[in-house]
């Protein structure tokens, strides 16, 4: 059996704890900006297989530049994501850019074109600036060897449009979707296959009734109980592929039980003049008569 790789993406939320990042004029800090969105990033490739995701913080603690980049190369981190928000000394600098390292892999010039092309879109559908590939050797991204690093710089906080899109749930919502696509379409990740309840044929067998699962409850049990058999359940049931893979309250028909009869002989004088049949003293079934 062929073993699918495992790439672990490491993702960095700049700055946390005593690094506030950069400040915008409201007081909001690029280190809750960016938390909110490498959260998102996290969260969104939970929908892929063949990853695992480890984030720098989850929460708002003071780590450093160098403990990053040592946690990710100790992991063997595949990817490098480091998440920021730009600041400038002036208002009018707004819109995103990427950065990867001066003598970055190959591998990671592709990233680079991957990512930036999604977030590209969500930018300049918002009427902002792309400000283009870039390449400068921040720490992060020339203390990873094992991975592909790259470090976004979402929006300027210092620019008061910027600053309310990044605020703006449904734009930071896209900035996420867009950064997962990126990462998906660069690894050529699958979505994971979601466990769906398998619909009941059209067509009833003959003979047979629904039945919905119980907790707890395996084909096996269900088929003891109604006294049938796995290989008969699974006939009657196509749409289960995997007998060890039904879920609760999923419908599956079952056959209806032949009701048990018991046969009364009826005697009057120690002659017999009739013969009836009955199941749990409720239904007569056939009542005969002699003479
Ligand atoms: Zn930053």
């Amino acid at each position: 059996m062929k073993v699918a790789k495992i790439y672990k993406i490491y993702i960095d939320a700049g700055h946390g704890g005593s690094s506030p990042g950069a400040v915008g004029k409201d007081g909001t800090k690029e280190k809750d900006l960016v938390l909110e969105r490498a959260l998102g990033i996290a969260k969104g490739l939970e929908k892929y297989e063949g990853v695992e995701v480890k984030l720098s913080r989850k929460t708002d603690v003071t780590k450093s530049l160098a403990q990053r980049c040592k946690e990710a190369t100790a992991w063997k981190a595949d990817l490098f994501w480091s998440e920021h928000t730009n600041a400038s000394s002036q208002s009018s600098p707004n819109g995103f850019d990427t950065h990867i390292a001066k003598n970055a892999y190959a591998k990671t010039v592709e990233l680079q074109k991957v990512i930036h092309k999604h977030l590209a879109k969500v930018w300049k559908d918002a009427g902002r600036a792309d400000r283009g590939y870039k390449r400068n050797n921040f720490y992060v991204l020339v203390n990873t060897p094992t991975a592909n690093a790259i470090l976004v710089e979402n929006g300027f906080i210092t620019n008061s449009t910027d600053l309310s899109l990044l605020k703006n749930k449904q734009f930071v919502q896209k900035l996420i979707d867009a950064s997962v696509a990126g990462i998906v379409e660069w690894f050529d990740l699958k979505p994971k296959k979601v466990n769906t309840v398998p619909e009941l044929p059209k067509a009833q067998p003959k003979d047979t009734e629904i039945y919905k699962v119980k907790k707890g409850e395996n084909l096996t049990v269900i088929a003891k109980k109604h006294k049938t058999t796995l290989q008969q359940l699974l006939k009657l049931n196509p749409q289960i592929t995997n007998p060890n893979l039904i879920h609760i309250n999923q419908e599956i028909y079952i056959p209806i039980q032949k009701k048990k009869v018991i046969r009364q002989h009826v005697f009057v004088n120690g002659k017999q003049v009739g013969i009836y049949g009955e199941k749990d003293k409720i239904e007569i079934k056939k009542v005969e008569t002699w003479e």
